[in-house]
C-alpha cells in the first residue's frame, strides 16, 4: 500500500458555552486543522488538531498548516501501515514539531487499523472495558458563575469536574470551596492550574482548602517547582503540561512528583509516540488520562481508542472534546450518557468525516 495524496483541511470550532477561560486566557473557540491521507488501496485515514489559540501548548494553526506544507510530501509513496517507520522519517525530515506530526500520524493509525479490518482500540492491544469516565472543565469565572457551569455539567450526566484554577490562591479557593459545598461529595474533583501558579500560590491554596477532597492538577509550570509542592502538600497530584517527554516522565517517577499523568496526543506528534509514553506510565504505576488539547469527533474518536486501550484500572478519565464544540466533523461518535464515553466499533477510529462541514482542501500534495 502507497500514499498517495495528503489533504490539509481548516475548520472553526466555536465552543459551545460561548467561551473557555483557563490560565487567565480566554478562548471563544478553536481552530481545528484535518490531514485526510488517502492511498492507492482506497483506504482513506484522518487525523486532528485543534489548539487552543496560541498561548496553551507549542502549535498555533498557522505554525501547524505550514509545516504539513513542509512535511506532507516526505511521506508520499511510503506503506501509510508502516507507523514506526514513518515517525522516524517525520523526525529526521523535521526537528521536534510534535504537533504537525500528530494529525499525520493518527491518520496512518486510522489507515493501518482499517487495513487490518480492526477498530483502532483492538489494533492498539485491546479494549479494555467498555467506556472510559468523561471529565468537564468548569472554565475560570466568579464562582456563582463557575457553580452554575459545575451544575449544568452534572445535570447533563458528568461525574467528574475539573476545576480550573491558576488565578489568586485565596478567590481560586473560594471557587472550590463553593462548588465542593454545593456538589457534596457526589462528583471527583480535580483542580487543574495548568501551571499558572508559583510554588508559593499552589501552597496557600493547598492550605485554604484542606479538608476538601480533590486532586490537583499542574500546579506550577516546571517539574523543579511541582516537585516543591509535591514535597509540602499531603494531596494526590497529577501533571499534564510538564509530562511532555520520556526524560519528564522518568523523573516524575523516580522523584515521585506525581501519582498520574495527562498523555495530550498531539503533545507526543501523535499515536506512535504517545501510546509509548502510555505504556511505560502504566509500567511504573502512575495513573494515566490520555486525551489532546481539543477538536472534535475526529480528535474525540482518537482519544476514545486510545483511553480504551489503556488498562482500566490504571486510567483515570478523559475528554469528549465533541460535545465543547458547535460543529460536528464526523460521524460515528456513539452518544455520551452518564458522563461515559464509548469508542465507535467499526475499524479505524470508526467515524465518518462529514464532507460538507470539512469543505476543500486548503492545499494538498500527491504523488506525480
Ligand atoms: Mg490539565
Amino acid at each position: 500500500m502507497k500514499i498517495t495524496r495528503i489533504s490539509v483541511h481548516g475548520l472553526e470550532l466555536p465552543f459551545r458555552e460561548g467561551s473557555y477561560r483557563c490560565r487567565n486566557h480566554t478562548e471563544y473557540g478553536q481552530t481545528a486543522t484535518i490531514v485526510r491521507v488517502d492511498s492507492d488501496e482506497g483506504v482513506t485515514g484522518w487525523g486532528e488538531i485543534a489548539p487552543l489559540g496560541a498561548f496553551y501548548s507549542e502549535a498555533f494553526t498557522g505554525g501547524v498548516r505550514a509545516g504539513l506544507e513542509r512535511l506532507g510530501p516526505v511521506l508520499l509513496g511510503a506503506d501509510p501501515r508502516e507507523t514506526g517507520k514513518l515517525a522516524r522519517v517525520m523526525d529526521a525530515a523535521m526537528h521536534g514539531q510534535m504537533d504537525v506530526k500528530s494529525p499525520l500520524d493518527i491518520a496512518l493509525w486510522d489507515i493501518a487499523a482499517k487495513a487490518a479490518g480492526l477498530p483502532l482500540a483492538e489494533f492498539l492491544g485491546g479494549r479494555d472495558g467498555m467506556s472510559v469516565a468523561l471529565y468537564r472543565s468548569v472554565s475560570q469565572a466568579s464562582p456563582e458563575i463557575m457553580l452554575d457551569s459545575a451544575r449544568r455539567h452534572v445535570a447533563d450526566g458528568y461525574r467528574r469536574l475539573q476545576v480550573k484554577v491558576g488565578d489568586d490562591p485565596v478567590l481560586d479557593a473560594g471557587r472550590l470551596q463553593t462548588i465542593a459545598d454545593d456538589m457534596d461529595g457526589s462528583v471527583i474533583i480535580f483542580c487543574d492550574a495548568n501551571g499558572a501558579w508559583t510554588s508559593h500560590d499552589a501552597l496557600r491554596f493547598v492550605e485554604r482548602t484542606r479538608g476538601i477532597d480533590y486532586v490537583l492538577e499542574q500546579p506550577c509550570r516546571t517539574l523543579d517547582e511541582n516537585l516543591v509542592v509535591r514535597r509540602h502538600a499531603a494531596i494526590p497530584m497529577v501533571l499534564d503540561e510538564s509530562a511532555d517527554s520520556l526524560d519528564a516522565l522518568l523523573r516524575i517517577h523516580r522523584e515521585g512528583v506525581a501519582d498520574g499523568v495527562t498523555i495530550k496526543i498531539s503533545r507526543f506528534g501523535g499515536i506512535t509516540r504517545a501510546r509509548r509514553i502510555r505504556d511505560l506510565a502504566v509500567d511504573l504505576g502512575l495513573m494515566v488520562t490520555v486525551e489532546c488539547v481539543g477538536g472534535a469527533d475526529i480528535a474525540s474518536a482518537a482519544i476514545a481508542h486510545m483511553s480504551l486501550s489503556t488498562p482500566e484500572a490504571m486510567r483515570l478519565h478523559t475528554v469528549d472534546f465533541h460535545n465543547w464544540t458547535t460543529v460536528s466533523n464526523a460521524t460515528g461518535m456513539p452518544d455520551v450518557a452518564d458522563g461515559v464515553m464509548r469508542a465507535p466499533v467499526g475499524p479505524g477510529l470508526g467515524v465518518t468525516p462529514r464532507d460538507d462541514v470539512i469543505g476543500e482542501p486548503l492545499f494538498s500534495c500527491h504523488a506525480a
